[in-house]
């Protein structure tokens, strides 16, 4: 394709679900480098104007050239960054998307509302000459005032709005200052200070590392310019965190950036602490507490080099880098790293994408690794770097199964459980409890008839909460008043079935009124800080139970915390789902891996009616390696991931037979086409979703399934042009996962 920067058509990627471009006619005052392909346009789209990418720029169209809309303006001086758009590119091409939405998704809230990235400064503020000859006291009427004077005083080079309003001051203040000439202010370029060489570059040192760290490291120091995909599988405490840390060091020190990627729950302020602490350099942390100016410093601070470290959840990998050296993801087996709408990437394999592309290291960690990371580590693929002991004193505990058949419960917990809870709490330490359900209990029972509180919209049951004391659908998030009665029978003798959290802190509470008890769900810390104020809380050390789901099983470092208990080991057992019983292992091994952290060792007992499950006993005798072995192995005679590719066309309409005949006529053409391709590709179904219907709407899937990733793409590329030609589509919601993690 000639790039001309005079070309009479430009190819535009618009936020749209089409997957194609759209053409415009240049127009408005070109950029400084004439037009080019990653230039943000706004253009005309439909009745509204939409923020699109320039493409292509060419001297012809399928159009007549005179029918194309002009570009209303040119919103950069100079392209986006390259590596950023290549991302884009390859993720819209891998996961079937539109670009112009992907690109959407990958870019900051303000670029996507056309604001400009070039040029950005920010704002210092400087005593005046007046400024300087005034004494604070003079202002004693307004002491805030006065204070903000003074701190300035202290800082003859000024300090940046931001740096003044961290000490809570206000715009006001300044604004008032400024007003009586005592203060200014001028906006300075955004650019970056030099970094401190090699030799200065740790504010606090490295540890030394054990044997196997220094293994793992050097194996990495091997090939610090290439890509180098390793796995670094170890136990819960093992160091991993520090072999990262030096994997930087060295990255940084050589004028290079690392990302680091870790998973919705594991940015907490005790991580990014951590890496600050290390480093004499600016640490970005891109998290969902920031505002949109501060996603797009961030951003441009990462695209401009000035930031060295950037470190943040799922998106971050469409962070640009101008002189990538290194890409970590810790806890890389991890669900969160995989988006579940719209655009379903999955943040773990852009990194692998990412790293290759840019001939850069690539360090995936995990205690439990996915079984797709485990087949290349032990397949030879990828450098297999174990950590098998802990760093500190004790090896991770064992996991002890517990018989839950026949023995009366209370809260979820039977009685030899309760008894090792009270001895754990007299010797003065923590105990953890974990319940995979928040609310008081999984749902609401008839006693006369069997009645269950069931959802209107989905085929699920509604949730029992008592704080507020309400019915709540999981799924939808449907609510609903408590009845007084039941509404088939009309017995009032209604009670809650199973525990969920508030129900086991419940009966802990009223067991050990002495001893405080925290709940930690998504409802006890809908306040942002209410989290943090818990674990400092338990941080102190003394003897305390907490209470909680996954959120309190992922990333927190517990230190007093000696038993930790499981209510219910069986929920993966015998789910449907091919993944359930990877996932519920490495989820009772990450709770298992809070256990006797510091000081004293530590106890898992794990509650099960299934005590005698010959996996969940190789995973109690023999640890998560030994299992994830016999379910590769399982996997591979099944024919499913990691040894086979997958993909998954949804369907959902509000009319069962819409999306169900819009399905059956999907899989008969793309069959047809396979065999006419002789194309060695599999279409199962359709058959109806785990959950058929959720939100009053019928879900119907369609699965493909190949030995090789390049039938499996020619298959999903003819699909979903299939979809977008045939009008019947539009009557039907649809949506293609490549690489599904749930089914
Ligand atoms: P992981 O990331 O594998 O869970 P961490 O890196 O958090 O493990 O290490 C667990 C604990 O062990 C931390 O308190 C850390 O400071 C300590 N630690 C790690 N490596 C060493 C080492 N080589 N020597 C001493 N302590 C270490
Ligand atoms: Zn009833
Ligand atoms: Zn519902």
């Amino acid at each position: 394709m000639p790039t001309t920067s005079s070309p009479r058509a430009l190819g535009v990627a618009v936020p749209s679900p089409l997957r194609r471009l759209f053409d415009y006619r240049p127009a408005g005052t070109p950029p400084p480098g004439g037009w080019a392909p990653g230039l943000r346009v706004r253009v005309p789209f439909g009745r509204r104007q939409v923020v699109g990418v320039v493409m292509e720029c060419r001297d012809h169209s399928e159009l007549p050239l005179a029918e194309l809309k002009p570009v209303v303006a040119c919103l950069d001086a100079a392209p986006l960054p390259a590596d950023w758009l290549w991302l884009c590119r390859f993720t819209a091409r891998y996961y079937q998307h539109s670009l112009g939405d992907t690109f959407h998704q990958a870019m900051p809230t303000l670029l996507r509302q056309g604001r400009a990235l070039e040029g950005r400064t920010r704002e210092r503020w400087q005593l005046t000459a007046a400024g300087r000859d005034t004494p604070a006291e003079a202002l004693a009427r307004a002491p805030r005032q006065a204070e903000l004077l003074a701190m300035l005083a202290q800082h003859p080079h000024g300090l940046a709005t931001q740096a003044i309003l961290a000490q809570s001051f206000s715009r006001e203040q300044l604004r008032a200052l400024a007003a009586k000439g005592l203060v200014a202010s001028h906006e300075e370029p955004l650019t970056a200070r030099p970094l401190p060489d090699a030799d200065h570059l740790l504010a606090e040192p490295a540890l030394p590392l054990n044997r196997e760290q220094a293994a793992a490291l050097a194996t990495l120091h091997e090939r610090l310019d290439a890509y180098h995909p390793c796995l670094l599988e170890g136990v819960t405490g093992s160091g991993k965190t520090e072999v990262y840390l030096q994997l930087i060091e060295a990255v940084v020190g050589r004028g290079r950036q690392a990302l680091v990627l870790v998973p919705e729950i594991g940015l907490t302020p005790q991580t990014l602490a951590r890496f600050r602490h290390r480093f004499r350099v600016p640490v970005v942390a891109l998290h969902s507490g920031l505002t949109d100016h501060e996603r797009l410093d961030a951003w441009e601070a990462a695209a401009s080099g000035r930031a060295p470290i950037v470190i943040g959840t799922r998106s971050a990998i469409f962070t640009p880098l101008a002189r990538p050296g290194a890409i970590i993801v810790d806890e890389e087996h991890d669900g969160s790293y995989k988006q579940q709408d719209g655009l379903r990437y999955h943040a773990r394999d852009l990194a692998v994408a990412r790293a290759h592309h840019h001939g850069i290291p690539l360090l995936l960690g995990s205690a439990t690794p996915s079984l797709e990371s485990l087949a290349r580590g032990l397949s030879g693929e990828w450098r297999h770097l174990p950590l098998t002991r802990r760093a500190t004193r004790h090896a991770p505990a064992r996991l002890e199964l517990v018989d839950l058949r026949g023995r009366p419960r209370q809260g979820g917990l039977i009685p030899p459980v309760m008894e090792a809870i009270e001895e754990t709490l007299t010797a003065g330490h923590q105990v953890l409890v974990f319940v995979n359900r928040r609310g008081f209990a999984p749902t609401l029972a008839c006693h006369a008839c069997g009645w269950l509180a069931e959802c209107d919209a989905c085929d699920a049951r509604m949730t029992l909460h008592r704080q507020p004391p309400l019915l709540a659908c999981h799924h939808c998030d449907r609510r609903r008043a408590l009845p007084e009665a039941c509404p088939a029978c009309g017995s009032i003798d209604l009670r809650p079935l199973g525990s969920g959290t508030e129900r086991t802190e419940e009966t802990l509470a009223a067991r050990f009124p002495k001893v405080p008890v925290y709940r930690i769900d998504r409802d006890s810390t809908r306040r942002r800080d209410a989290f943090e104020q818990a674990l400092a809380e338990v941080r102190r050390g003394d003897p305390c139970l907490l209470v909680g789901t996954q959120m309190l099983a992922k990333g927190h470092h517990l230190p007093h915390v000696t038993l930790v208990v499981v209510v219910n080991a069986d929920a993966g057992l015998y789910a449907s789902d091919f993944r359930a019983l990877e996932q519920s292992a490495q989820l009772l091994v990450q709770v298992a891996g809070r256990a006797g952290r510091a000081a004293h060792p530590g106890r898992v007992l794990v509650q099960t009616l299934h005590p005698e499950d010959p996996q969940l006993r190789l995973l109690a005798e023999r640890g998560y390696a030994a299992l994830a072995e016999q379910l590769l192995e399982e996997r591979r005679a099944a024919a499913l991931p990691p040894f086979r590719f997958l993909a998954l066309l949804r369907l959902e309409s509000a009319r069962e037979e819409a999306a169900g005949e819009l399905a059956r006529r999907a899989a008969g053409a793309l069959r047809g086409w396979l065999a006419e391709h002789a194309l060695a590709a599999d279409c199962l179904g359709p058959v109806p979703a785990p959950m058929e219907r959720r939100q009053g709407r019928y879900h119907l899937q369609l699965m493909l399934s190949a030995a090789k990733r390049s039938a499996l793409h020619s298959a999903c590329a003819w699909l979903t042009a299939w979809l977008e030609a045939t009008p019947e589509a539009r009557r039907v919601r649809w949506s293609l996962d490549i690489d599904p993690q749930t089914l």
